[in-house]
């Protein structure tokens, strides 16, 4: 099987240009026009390259596309989102260049690298002939970076038939694959209290700001860093003018917890925040928006079997976790095999330094290639 690097080291002239024409498509996710012509020309090229592709409309969000190579239960799936974070004109200021081994633009690592990985690996395969082992579904998905809302339920129904799901978002900068994320929820605190003049009347009123203030302290020192868990108070908003006791703060909270049992003790936690000063009350709302993906055997077994597939082909895979979480968590909550971090070397993901490892579109298109024939 070494010679699958080989075969796509000749084709990593296409798989580039292909990843280019895609991040020259800008598509953040809150444009739907804009995801649904990129949803459209992804569709195109599957189909061309043998896919059956069926286009699942969204109201508010793009499009979703599924593109099935063969039918069935027990087959792979692949996750994949085309939405990024960059608003329409950020191509203008940072256009698509190359620099050495690295590729800069919008999106180029997170995640459109592998949308070109999986292209190419399924090309790759039907130009020489060989067929993957089991059915393959890739659900290209059009509302990853805001959480998924829309897509969920899709991405579960198809875990659910399959044997295993292969997450592309980016690999570590080092190429280490994902076997744990951490799981995230947002909460809104409110603290509120009684207004008065400042001047005349101060002593009756209740100070809703000064009240969240020990409520901020209470929250950051939720904090622990030896299990995994941050609470991070991001925003914070209060009164209106210097001369009112304000009656009214709020301040957004995001969690990260590395299992389900820190999840449980922070938002207990939360939930029991009692007011200190006499006479306020407190607010509190917020929800997990996604489960945490634990280090377990859901994450473990398929790491190792990649492993085993990659030394055939000479490559060496490692694994590590990172506290941002991806469709990844929803398949491994529901104990579906799930491997993650199959995309492209790089670094910088939603930042202005975003690049992709040139290199490693082809090394990482050959090791799907092979993880599809051999798994
Ligand atoms: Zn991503």
């Amino acid at each position: 099987m070494s010679d699958l690097l080989d075969f796509f080291a000749h084709r990593a002239d296409a798989a580039l240009s292909l990843l280019r024409g895609l991040v020259e498509m800008e598509s953040p996710s809150t444009d739907k026009t804009a995801v649904d012509r990129v949803v459209r020309s992804v569709a195109e090229r599957a189909r061309a390259a043998g896919a059956e592709v069926r286009v699942v409309p969204q109201q508010r969000w793009g499009d979703h596309l599924l593109a099935r190579w063969g039918d069935g239960e027990g087959g792979f799936l692949l996750l994949c989102h085309l939405d990024t974070v960059w608003p329409i004109g950020t191509l203008a200021e940072r256009p698509w260049r190359v620099e050495g081994e690295r590729a800069f633009g919008p999106g180029v690592y997170d995640d459109k690298a592998s949308a070109a990985i999986i292209l190419t690996a399924l090309e790759g395969l039907r130009a020489m002939g060989l067929s993957p082992r089991y059915p393959v579904t890739v659900l290209f998905n059009s509302d990853e970076e805001v959480g998924s809302p829309s897509s969920r339920p899709l991405i579960e129904a198809e875990a659910a038939r399959a044997r295993v799901v292969f997450c592309m978002e980016p690999a570590r900068p080092d190429g280490a694959l994902k076997v744990w994320r951490k799981g995230t929820g947002r909460y809104v605190v409110t603290a509120l209290g009684r207004a008065t003049h400042a001047g005349a009347d101060h002593e009756r009123g209740i100070n809703a700001v000064e009240e969240l203030a020990h409520q901020v302290l209470r929250l950051q020192r939720m904090t622990d860093y030896g299990a995994g868990t941050t609470v991070n108070v991001g925003r914070i908003e209060g009164g209106t003018r210097t001369n009112i006791v304000p009656d009214r703060a709020r301040v957004w909270v995001d969690v990260r917890v590395k299992t389900t049992a820190e999840w449980e003790r922070i938002s207990a936690a939360i939930e029991a925040l009692t007011p200190v000063l006499p006479g306020a009350r407190l607010v509190v709302e917020g929800r997990m928006s996604r489960p945490p993906m634990e280090a377990s055997p859901v994450t473990l077994e398929p790491f190792r079997r990649a492993q085993e597939i990659a030394a055939g082909l000479g490559l060496a895979l490692t694994a590590d976790g990172t506290g941002g979480a991806s469709d990844a968590n929803f398949t491994a909550a529901m104990g579906i095999p799930t491997l993650d971090g199959l995309g492209a070397l790089g670094d910088g993901a939603h930042s202005v330094d975003e690049y992709v490892f040139i290199p490693s579109l082809a090394e990482r298109a050959a090791l799907l290639a092979a993880l599809l024939v051999e798994w």
